[in-house]
């Protein structure tokens, strides 16, 4: 039986790696944190894409198994960014922006190697993504390719780091959606996963819920608009 452990965070990218290992793995088992992030409502937008996802694809929803969400809220002691602490989204003098919170996503992969080992499972897959990536130096293919060596010898284990969207842009993560579970799976994206920055769940736009102007959303708008373009429609 082919296991994976999905790192599901309830934004479109981790919610397009769920429905690309739904189609794959024989069991998938997902894992969220919380890390004293600003927009900790994505922690309940995951838990709505779980059941839309079970109720619109039966036979995803039997392979569907445990999930869990892990407390890393100590991760907002120790970092001073725009993602833990109240404080407009900007560059920094480095080029990074200032929601950059330095090791998250190692700390996440190293968490989720540990539950993993546990359970058994042998396939970690992550949304990270280099393409369009924030400038975030733990999103790059070369960090994660680093991290299983380490993750690997530092546990005896053949963990694999799965990542199906690092070569692909915002606009190719919704035509890879649309491909894997058509227009429902993209009703799902648009209707109930979150990335907008600053949580906001007010303001509905043809791609979704945000404020339209942080980098998450502007991101996925552009994303969608170009998809959009390319397909013409839905
Ligand atoms: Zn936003």
């Amino acid at each position: 039986m082919k296991k994976a452990l999905v790192l599901f965070s309830g934004g479109q990218d981790s919610t397009a790696c769920l429905a690309w290992s739904l189609q794959r793995y024989d069991q998938v088992e997902t894992i969220g944190f919380n890390y004293g992030q600003r927009h900790i409502i994505e922690l309940q937008c995951r838990s709505e894409v779980l059941s839309a996802l079970r109720s619109k694809f039966p036979a995803w929803s039997e392979k569907l198994g445990e999930d869990r969400v892990v407390d890393l809220a100590w991760m907002g002691q120790i970092s001073d960014c725009a993602l833990t602490r109240d404080a407009e989204i900007a560059l920094r003098s480095d080029g990074l922006p200032n929601t950059f919170v330095p090791g998250r996503n190692l700390i996440f992969l190293l968490t989720a190697s540990a539950v993993a080992y546990r359970r058994g499972i042998d396939r970690l897959v992550t949304g990270v993504c280099e393409t369009d990536y924030s400038g975030y130096p733990d999103c790059r293919d070369d960090t994660l390719k680093a991290l299983q060596v380490a993750t690997n010898l530092g546990m005896n284990t053949r963990l694999k780091f799965e990542t199906p969207l690092m070569w692909k842009n915002k606009a190719e993560t919704f035509e890879m959606a649309r491909a894997l579970g058509g227009a429902d799976l993209l009703d799902i994206m648009l209707e109930n996963t979150h990335t907008c920055y600053l949580g906001d769940r007010t303001h509905k736009h043809p791609w979704g819920y945000g404020c339209g102007t942080c980098p998450a959303c502007e991101l996925r708008a552009n994303g969608y608009a170009e998809f959009l373009e390319k397909t013409g429609s839905i």
